[in-house]
C-alpha cells in the first residue's frame, strides 16, 4: 500500500479507515469508535479503553393511559434513549470506489428499527463524511416513534497530553471560546440548540500544545433543528462531542441524514471556521442588503411609553419621534429604531399602536417626518412568543382598540399555532407564578396561521400602511427555540423551527420589498440560516449570556454579515471583565462598550439616551466621526480577527480587516498608562501586498505614520494614542512593484 492511498480494511476486531492525513478506527464487533488519529501531528484523539457508540436514538414512550392517547409521549417520561451495543450489531461492510473508501455499519434496535451509518474518506482530504439512515419497521406507535437521532457521537476526546490545553470553540450565539473545557465543566451548558443558542452547526476542539484540532459539523441543507452537545467527563478528563437531529421517523417511516463532517487539523479553531464558511458559501443565499444598510453606522434605539426600554425618565410618545431622530442625526446616524410602540409597550406581543402614545395618524405623521429628512425608522415584532391572555387586555384599553382591529385570541385561534412538546403540552416563556398568566407561549414558526399574524403586523401594517422601512424581529436567534410536535401545522419533522424562521424572514423581505424597495429586516441574535434573508444581525455580546464570550467566532466565519452590537439587551460588568481577564478592578463604562463595537467594526447599537452636550453623547459622536473616516474601506472589508498581527502589549487589543486596497487595523488600548508600541503585521497572510503609506485615524485627527518593511512584514510605530481607540489604514500599492515583473 502506498503511503498516500486511502484505505478501508479489517484487521482482527478492528476496522481501519484512513488516508495520508488521518485514520479512524471502529470496533468490528460493536461498530463503536475506538480511535481518531491526526497523522500530521501523530496525536491520538480518542482516549478510552473500550469502543463507544457513535449514535443513539430517542424513541417516544407513549404507553401510559394518557389523555392524549398513544400519539403523544407520556408526561412522566416522554423519551427513552436507545443505544447500540454488541447485541444490536448486525454487520459491517467495506466499500471501495475510485474516489473514496467507506465503512458501513448496521444495527437493529428494538427488534425492528434498522440503523445504518457510513463513514467515508477521500484521498488527501482532512474531512471525513458521516451519514446515518434509520428504517423504522416497528408496528406499534406506543414504543415505535423515533424522535431524535444522536449522531455522530465522539467520546473520550483529549487532543494532547493534558486536557488543560484543550480549547472548545462553539457557536453559542456570537461565539464562545472555552479554555480547558474539562476543568471548566459545569460553567457552560452541555447542549446548544441550533438556532436558539447555536448560530451555526459546527464546533471545534483543539489543543494549544499539540497543535491538533477536531472539527465537528453538520452539513445539513434542510436546516433540521440540531442540538450541539459538548460534555466533559471529569473522571477520564476527556470530552464528548456530539450532534442530535430532531427528525420524525414514525413506524413504517425512514430517514436518511444529510452529511455530517469530522475534520482533523493542525492549528486552532480558525481552520474549522474556514471549513464551515466554505460549505455555507457553496449553497446559502446572500442576503439582498439595501445600499443604505451597507453604509449605515448604527441606530439610535428608543423605547416609547411608560415601560421604558432604557433608563430615561421621559415618557416618549409618537409625536416625540421626529425630535428624537434629531438626536440620532446629531451623533451622525440616520436611523431610529423604536421599541414599545404597541399596546402595553415594552416588548408586548399584540402590535396595535398604543392609543396612549397617540393616534395611528400621529404615528404615521412621525414616520413620514423621519423619512422626509432621509432617515430610516423601524419597529418591533417578536417571532415566536404570544400572550395566552389575549384577547383580554387591561381595563384601560377597553373601548380604545377600534372594532375593525383584529385582537388575536388564544382560545379561539392561536393555541392552534403554538409549539407542542412530545407530551402535548406547550412551551412557555417567562414563567411567572405571581399572576394568573403562567407565561407566554412559544409559537410554531413553521405554522402558516402564526406566520400570517406576523406578516400582518410587520409588513401589512407597519411597512405598507404606516410607512416604516425597517422591521426588527425579536428572538429570531434566541432561546427558547423549540421543536413542535403538532404535525397538523404542515411540517414533516418536529425539528422545523430553523426552517420556519428562515421561511418567515424570507417572506417578510419579499413582501416588505413590494411596498418599500429599500426595506430592511433586522433580527435579534445572529445566525447563518436566517442571515440569508435578514439584513442585520443584532449581537448582544456584552449582555452576560456566557462566561466565555468570543464574538470573533461568528464574525470570522461569516465576515460579510452586517452586525449591530451594543446596548439593546443591556450590558454587564461581568461580561466586560471576561473580555479583559488581565484587567483587574476596572469599572467599565458605556464608553467601553462603544469601544468594543468600534474594535470589531460592528454598527453601533445605541439603545440609551442621547442628548447633545451630554459627555457620553459627545463621545459617541466622535467615535462615529472616526468610523466615517474609515468606513469606505471597512464596510467592504473582510474581518480577519488577529491573523498576522504581532507585538500587541498586554491590555491592548487589535483586529485586522482585509480590503482590496488596504489592510485596516482597529486598536483598543485599555492600559491605564498608554505608551508607544511597535505593531508587526505579517503580510504573507494577505498575499504579500506592497505597502505604500500607513495612516492613523484617532478620535482627534488623522496623520501619516512611519513604518518599515522587513522580511514580508510591516512594522508600524504606534505613538501614544490620544484616547483608547484608533484605526490604521495600511494602503496597498495598486500597481505591481516593477521588481516583480518577469524579465
Ligand atoms: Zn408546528
Amino acid at each position: 500500500m502506498r503511503k498516500r492511498d486511502t484505505y478501508a480494511r479489517v484487521d482482527g476486531d478492528v476496522l481501519f479507515l484512513g488516508n495520508s492525513l488521518l485514520e479512524i478506527r471502529l470496533s468490528a464487533i460493536t461498530g463503536g469508535i475506538m480511535g481518531i488519529e491526526n497523522k500530521k501531528t501523530s496525536i491520538q484523539y480518542v482516549n478510552q479503553e473500550e469502543s463507544s457508540p457513535v449514535f443513539y436514538l430517542w424513541t417516544l414512550l407513549s404507553d401510559k393511559l394518557h389523555p392524549h392517547g398513544p400519539y403523544f409521549g407520556n408526561d412522566s417520561e416522554p423519551v427513552k434513549i436507545r443505544s447500540p451495543n454488541r447485541k444490536t450489531f448486525q454487520s459491517f461492510k467495506l466499500d471501495n470506489t475510485a474516489q473514496s473508501k467507506s465503512i458501513v455499519i448496521e444495527h437493529r434496535l428494538l427488534g425492528s428499527i434498522d440503523v445504518a451509518y457510513t463513514l467515508t474518506v477521500s484521498k488527501d482530504s482532512d474531512l471525513t463524511y458521516w451519514r446515518i439512515k434509520v428504517n423504522n419497521q416497528k408496528k406499534d406507535l406506543r414504543w415505535g416513534q423515533v424522535v431524535g437521532i444522536g449522531f455522530p457521537q465522539l467520546s473520550g476526546l483529549r487532543l494532547g497530553q493534558r486536557s488543560e490545553n484543550d480549547v472548545l470553540v462553539r457557536p453559542n450565539r456570537f461565539g464562545e471560546k472555552i479554555p480547558d473545557p474539562v476543568g471548566k465543566a459545569g460553567s457552560y451548558p452541555v447542549n446548544l440548540c441550533y438556532e436558539g443558542f447555536a448560530s451555526m452547526m459546527w464546533m471545534d476542539l483543539y489543543n494549544t500544545e499539540s497543535s491538533s484540532g477536531l472539527y465537528l459539523a453538520s452539513y445539513d441543507k434542510t436546516l433540521l433543528m440540531t442540538e450541539l452537545e459538548s460534555e466533559a467527563d471529569v473522571e477520564t478528563r476527556t470530552m464528548r462531542l456530539g450532534l442530535r437531529k430532531y427528525a420524525y421517523i414514525p413506524p413504517g417511516g425512514s430517514w436518511v441524514s444529510e452529511p455530517y463532517v469530522i475534520g482533523v487539523h493542525s492549528g486552532d479553531w480558525h481552520w474549522g471556521a474556514d471549513a464551515y464558511r466554505y460549505w455555507a458559501k457553496s449553497w446559502m443565499q446572500k442576503p439582498d442588503v439595501p445600499d443604505w444598510v451597507r453604509e449605515v453606522d448604527g441606530w439610535y434605539g428608543v423605547g416609547l411609553g411608560p415601560r421604558q426600554y432604557h433608563d430615561s425618565d421621559s415618557v416618549y410618545r409618537f409625536g416625540h419621534i421626529p425630535s428624537l431622530y434629531r438626536e440620532a442625526e446629531y451623533v451622525g446616524l440616520n436611523w431610529i429604531e423604536v421599541w414599545g410602540q404597541m399596546v402595553m409597550n415594552g416588548c408586548y406581543r399584540f402590535y396595535y399602536p398604543d392609543p396612549y402614545l397617540g393616534t395611528v395618524s400621529e404615528l404615521k405623521d412621525a414616520i413620514r417626518k423621519v423619512r422626509k429628512r432621509g432617515g430610516h425608522i423601524g419597529f418591533y415584532v417578536n417571532v415566536q412568543a404570544f400572550d395566552p391572555r389575549l384577547p383580554q387586555l387591561p381595563v384601560r384599553y377597553h373601548g380604545r382598540i377600534p372594532p375593525d382591529v383584529p385582537i388575536p385570541s388564544w382560545w379561539d385561534e392561536f393555541r392552534n399555532y403554538a409549539a407542542v412538546h412530545f407530551d402535548g403540552s406547550h412551551t412557555r416563556q417567562y414563567i411567572r407564578h405571581d399572576e394568573w398568566s403562567d407565561g407566554h407561549r412559544i409559537m410554531c414558526t413553521a405554522c402558516e396561521g402564526w406566520r400570517r399574524y406576523l406578516m400582518y403586523w410587520a409588513i401589512d401594517k407597519y411597512v405598507k400602511d404606516y410607512g416604516a422601512d425597517v422591521m426588527y424581529i425579536d428572538q429570531v436567534s434566541s432561546p427558547p427555540v423549540e421543536y413542535c410536535f403538532d404535525f397538523t401545522h404542515g411540517h414533516s419533522h418536529h425539528g422545523a423551527c430553523v426552517q420556519g424562521r428562515t421561511e418567515t424572514l424570507k417572506r417578510m423581505v419579499e413582501e416588505g420589498r413590494k411596498a418599500e424597495q429599500d426595506f430592511a429586516l433586522v433580527f435579534e441574535g445572529n445566525g447563518d440560516a436566517v442571515g440569508q434573508y435578514g439584513h442585520v444581525h443584532l449581537l448582544t455580546s456584552v449582555a452576560g449570556q456566557t462566561q466565555y464570550p468570543y464574538p470573533e467566532v461568528f464574525s470570522y466565519t461569516f465576515p460579510d454579515a452586517i452586525i449591530i452590537d451594543g446596548f439593546a439587551n443591556g450590558w454587564s460588568q461581568e461580561t466586560m471583565s471576561c473580555y479583559y481577564p488581565k484587567m483587574k478592578n476596572r469599572t467599565w463604562r458605556n464608553e467601553d462598550v462603544v469601544n468594543r463595537v468600534f474594535l470589531f467594526g460592528y454598527r453601533f447599537d445605541l439603545c440609551l439616551p442621547l442628548k447633545s452636550g451630554d459627555p457620553f453623547t459627545e463621545y459617541v459622536r466622535k467615535v462615529i466621526n472616526l468610523r466615517k473616516r474609515i468606513k469606505t474601506w471597512l464596510y467592504s472589508s473582510r474581518f480577519m480577527d488577529e491573523i498576522g498581527l504581532q507585538g500587541l502589549p498586554e491590555n491592548v487589543v487589535a483586529k485586522i480587516f482585509s480590503h482590496d486596497e488596504c489592510l485596516i487595523v482597529t486598536i483598543l488600548d485599555n492600559r491605564a498608562l498608554r505608551a508607544p508600541f511597535e505593531l508587526r503585521i505579517e503580510l504573507e497572510q494577505y498575499e504579500s501586498p506592497r505597502i505604500e503609506g500607513v495612516t492613523m485615524h484617532t478620535l482627534e485627527d488623522t496623520g501619516e505614520l512611519e513604518y518599515v518593511v522587513d522580511q514580508n512584514a510591516v512594522l508600524v510605530k504606534i505613538s501614544v494614542l490620544p484616547e483608547e481607540i484608533a484605526a490604521l489604514i495600511l494602503h496597498k500599492a495598486m500597481t505591481k512593484d516593477p521588481g516583480d515583473k518577469p524579465s
